[in-house]
């Protein structure tokens, strides 16, 4: 049985004390819904201040990314040492940090090892851009992005696969509930069940990202393969992201 999870990427949002402000004001609500798992993903000058007000609570925090070394010369980067305690999650490999930073699919690789390596959960996120859509590359990107990420890696119990059409990010433009199912459903979970064996592959909580919202979270969760979401937008949006929680929790049908 996976439990579901509900991750909001706040990006390049909200200085520490409106995120500070924000996990005050969603907290009490957000810790009642708790058959679900719920993580928030501030900026990471936000982290400390969140981690705190969340003390108590078990909403889960996590970073949006990690540097691929352990330490060194690679100014205005985070090394995954320096966010233990301050974070339990770390978003790897959104198409953001692969298009503006350059993140390729083995730095994923390495990013993924060092964030087990310090005890953090890595929410590895793979997806085919709009070109790559269109010129049917879709089950190859993923596959390829899917392995290239987990190369090397053993054990699966700690990480959360997050399937996210980058012609979805930010655009309002939803991957339907079958195409988000299709790649979920028909290639991650089989390449997870071929690299690491189908208990395996039954047990990771794949999320979809996406445009997802209030309005289209149902039918999406509806999905058998879908545990969740990687949510952007609506994540900034106290009752947005309260609102996608409980229908995650009534969708699952977890009372
Ligand atoms: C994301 O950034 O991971 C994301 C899914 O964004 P949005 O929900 O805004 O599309």
């Amino acid at each position: 049985m996976r439990i579901p999870m509900m991750a909001g990427n706040w990006k390049m949002n909200k200085t520490p004390a409106e995120a500070v402000e924000f996990v005050n004001t969603i907290k009490d609500e957000l810790q009642r819904l708790s058959q679900i798992e719920r993580v928030v993903c501030p900026p990471y000058v936000a982290l400390a201040g969140v981690k705190q007000a969340l003390a108590g609570t078990d909403i889960g925090v996590g970073a949006q990314d990690v540097h691929a070394e352990e330490s060194g010369a690679y100014t205005s980067s985070v090394a995954a040492n320096m966010l233990v305690g301050l974070a339990d999650y770390v978003i790897i490999g959104h198409s953001e940090t692969r298009q503006y930073l350059g993140v390729t699919d083995a730095d994923v690789n390495k990013k993924t090892k060092l964030a087990l390596k310090y005890g953090l959960k890595p929410i590895v996120a793979i997806g085919e851009t709009l070109e790559q859509n269109e010129l049917g590359q879709t089950t190859v990107v993923c596959d390829r992005q899917l392995r290239a990420a987990l190369e090397g890696i053993t054990d699966l119990q700690n990480i959360v696969i997050a399937y996210e059409p980058v012609w979805a990010i930010g655009t309002g433009r939803t991957a339907t509930p079958e195409q988000a199912q299709a790649i979920i459903g028909g290639v991650v979970r089989p390449v997870l069940a071929e690299l690491y064996g189908e208990a395996v592959a039954q047990a990771t909580r794949i999320l979809y990202g996406g445009s997802m919202n209030p309005a289209n979270c149902a039918d999406l969760m509806k999905q058998p393969d879908i545990d969740g979401g990687l949510i952007g937008g609506a994540s900034l949006k106290v009752n947005d992201f309260i609102a996608l929680t409980r229908i995650a929790i009534e969708v699952k049908a977890l009372f």
